[in-house]
């Protein structure tokens, strides 16, 4: 990422998965690196540990992103110790999967508040300050699920589709103040995650994969690290697909 030096990145639930191979491609490319956790401390502190010989520099900051007024002191403190936010990763999610005639309020409700209102407390808390430096980029991690909608994620589907719909919107808001405002959508990617659906489910994933292999964390990472980059300058509003021709 040859403009990536002194960015000042934060990443929601960058401990571990898809978020740390994120944390991973930006620390290497020199960039200040906050990496949001919510309940995984150890994970998070082994993991700036682990990147203490990166090009760039990591620091970790406990916030539930569901909640506005943590999104918003996270915010606050990127900006108070680095001065600015250049690029917001939301990345941050949960999967609370079952059949909708079996599905909680709770599991309904707690999908919803991680994956979608997540995704509007930080965008709320970073524009506030990207808008006044006319400058910035976010990237939202949604889902093939969000576009393609899959049995057993009805709570999840609607978040990620809600999270590419806001992606639009907000590009749009945002254009005339220099901020980009883009999304991902991975397939099966390799991760705690996935670890947890259940190997009949992962067999009928695969064979359906056209390049017959599920994605792996570093792969989603670096197109978020291409679409914060100055190579990606022209694109906003946009869904980018990783998930080997699934979709
Ligand atoms: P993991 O379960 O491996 O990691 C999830 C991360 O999110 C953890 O760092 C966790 O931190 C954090 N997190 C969860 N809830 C909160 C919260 N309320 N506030 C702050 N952080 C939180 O997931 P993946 O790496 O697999 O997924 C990352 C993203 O990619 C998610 O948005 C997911 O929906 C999406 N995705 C994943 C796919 C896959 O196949 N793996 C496919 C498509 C999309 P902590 O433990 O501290 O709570």
């Amino acid at each position: 990422m040859q403009d990536s030096a002194q960015k000042i990145v934060v990443v929601t639930g960058g401990t571990r998965g898809i978020g740390k191979a994120i944390v991973e491609v930006f620390a290497d490319a020199g960039c200040t690196v906050i990496v949001n956790y919510n309940k995984s401390r150890g994970e998070a502190e082994a993991l700036a540990l682990n990147l203490s010989s990166a090009s760039g520099s990591v620091f970790i900051e406990q916030a539930d992103v569901s909640e506005a007024s943590q999104a918003r002191i996270m915010m606050d403190n990127a900006v108070s110790r680095f001065g600015r936010i250049d690029v917001l990763v939301n990345n941050a999610g949960i999967a609370r999967d079952g059949f909708l005639m079996l599905m909680s309020d709770e599991d309904w409700q707690d999908v919803i508040a991680t994956n979608l209102t997540g995704v509007f407390n930080c965008s709320r808390a970073a524009t506030v300050h990207m808008i006044s430096r006319r400058s910035g980029a976010i990237i939202n991690v949604s889902s093939l699920s969000g576009i393609a909608g899959l049995p057993g994620q009805t709570n999840y589907a609607a978040a990620k589709g809600g999270v590419i719909s806001f992606t639009k919107a907000l590009s749009k808001e945002l254009a005339p103040f220099g901020i980009r405002v883009n999304a991902v959508a991975p397939g099966v990617i390799e991760t705690g995650m996935t670890g947890a659906v259940s190997e009949k489910a992962m067999e009928g994933y695969l064979s359906a994969i056209p390049m017959k292999r599920f994605g792996k964390p570093h792969e989603v990472a670096t197109v978020v690290r291409f679409l914060a980059s100055e190579d990606a300058s022209y694109i906003t509003g946009e869904t980018i697909c990783v998930t080997g021709g699934l979709y």
